[in-house]
């Protein structure tokens, strides 16, 4: 174990100051009955922890919503077919591409919570050197791994002071993040005389009609797919179903059109 990296706690030894490392302090730490939180009316706190039950839910809350909203996010990033911002510019250091537009709004809840998931993982990691970080550092990935893993570590941390502040940073950054997920939500559209019209292979080695409904959904990258309710392998880019659409409604003047050339060239 590489104990240079490990952060010293202050711990009062009597009427000494001592610095412990953390798998010392949390050992030492003097918990309250009391969750740190609601001050007026007090709630018990889960036993060795600061928080109750219900902060306990709330902080893996927080980590949960930026790791599954972060994949929405990503494709909410390029703001395609909208007025883009040149002030900002996406990841490529290629100068030869030059600045991706991005949806800055977008890329500020998601720099909010890149800092708040790295720098409650950067304390973790001075806490228990030990520890092996997961194999990819993406925030979603670190986000989904504190959630399952390291709550108890957070609630139960020798610095009260530390958990106030990853509370509050995890807490704003996941309003950021879901606000921004919410507006980056693909739209709907419903559509008229849309069932599905794929098949659907039942056990029996029969083909049956697929029960599903169409909807059109406009995604945030500007990508129109045309989706089946039914069966999401049924989904096909709304301009080829609008063609098939075009191809299977009667009109009658290409109708004529298409049986004059095929009569007429043989005649
Ligand atoms: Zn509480
Ligand atoms: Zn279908």
């Amino acid at each position: 174990m590489n104990t240079d990296l490990e952060y010293k706690y202050r711990i009062n030894a009597g009427a000494a100051v001592e610095l412990v490392p953390y798998r010392v302090a949390v050992l030492l730490t003097d918990y309250q009955p009391f969750c740190m939180y609601h001050a007026e009316t007090p709630i018990h706190a889960v036993r060795k922890t600061h928080l109750c039950p219900a902060c306990t839910a709330d902080l893996t809350k927080a980590f949960r919503l930026i790791a599954d909203n972060w994949t929405g996010l990503q494709d909410g990033l390029a703001r395609a077919g909208r007025a883009a911002s040149s002030e900002r510019v996406g990841g490529s250091t290629d100068p030869s591409i030059g600045p991706l537009p991005i949806n800055t709004d977008v890329s500020d809840a998601m720099g909010l919570a890149r800092s708040a998931v790295w720098s409650t993982v950067g304390q973790l990691i001075q806490d228990r050197p030990d520890l092996r970080l997961p194999e990819d550092h993406s925030t979603d990935v670190l986000a989904d791994w504190i959630a399952r893993r390291h709550i108890d570590y957070l609630a139960s941390h020798p610095a009260r002071e530390h958990l106030a502040a990853v509370f509050a940073t995890v807490a704003d950054a996941a309003r950021a993040v879901q606000h921004q997920a919410y507006q980056c939500a693909p739209v709907e559209v419903e559509m008229k005389h849309s069932h599905c019209h794929q098949f659907t292979d039942d056990p029996a080695g029969g083909r049956t009609p697929c029960p599903g409904q169409l909807v059109g959904i406009l995604l945030p990258s500007g990508r129109q797919v045309v989706e089946c309710s039914a069966d999401p392998l049924h989904r096909i880019p709304a301009d080829a179903w609008f063609q098939i659409q075009a191809r299977r409604a009667p009109r009658p003047a290409r109708t004529m059109n298409t049986l004059k050339r095929k009569y007429l060239r043989r005649t």
